[in-house]
């Protein structure tokens, strides 16, 4: 990658992204029984990664659709921080721009991308 983010800017969307996970887990513990409370705290760490343990399906299950999508592509985004690929596109390789990257922290894709991609699901 020859253009990088710069590294205070990068801490600063990991802490963003690690809100938005914790509010939504948070979330789903509020509405759950004190038992899953305590076993939230767990799935945080990584939802994906655990995702092939029954009870992580129940997780994701339990969450709207929207909440769980972000969520996925949370962690997405954190693995992307820790790999250097924060920040870019993930079908053109291209610099996100920096008011996309405000709103949406957790976008994988460009906003050409993510329209193209849009259209395509409309086309169908
Ligand atoms: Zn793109």
């Amino acid at each position: 990658m020859s253009k990088k983010i710069p590294k205070k800017e990068l801490l600063e969307y990991k802490r963003q992204l690690q809100e938005r996970k914790e509010k939504i887990i948070r979330k789903l513990s509020e509405l759950s029984s004190q038992s899953l409370e305590v076993e939230a705290s767990n799935v945080a760490q990584d939802v994906v990664d655990k995702a092939e343990s029954s009870y992580t399906k129940e997780f994701l299950l339990s969450l709207s659709d929207a909440e769980r999508e972000q969520l996925l592509l949370i962690d997405d985004a954190l693995r992307r921080l820790a790999r250097d690929e924060f920040g870019f596109c993930q079908i053109c390789r291209k610099e996100i721009g920096k008011k996309r990257m405000a709103a949406l922290p957790w976008t994988p894709y460009c906003i050409d991308c993510q329209e193209k991609a849009e259209e395509e699901t409309r086309g169908q």
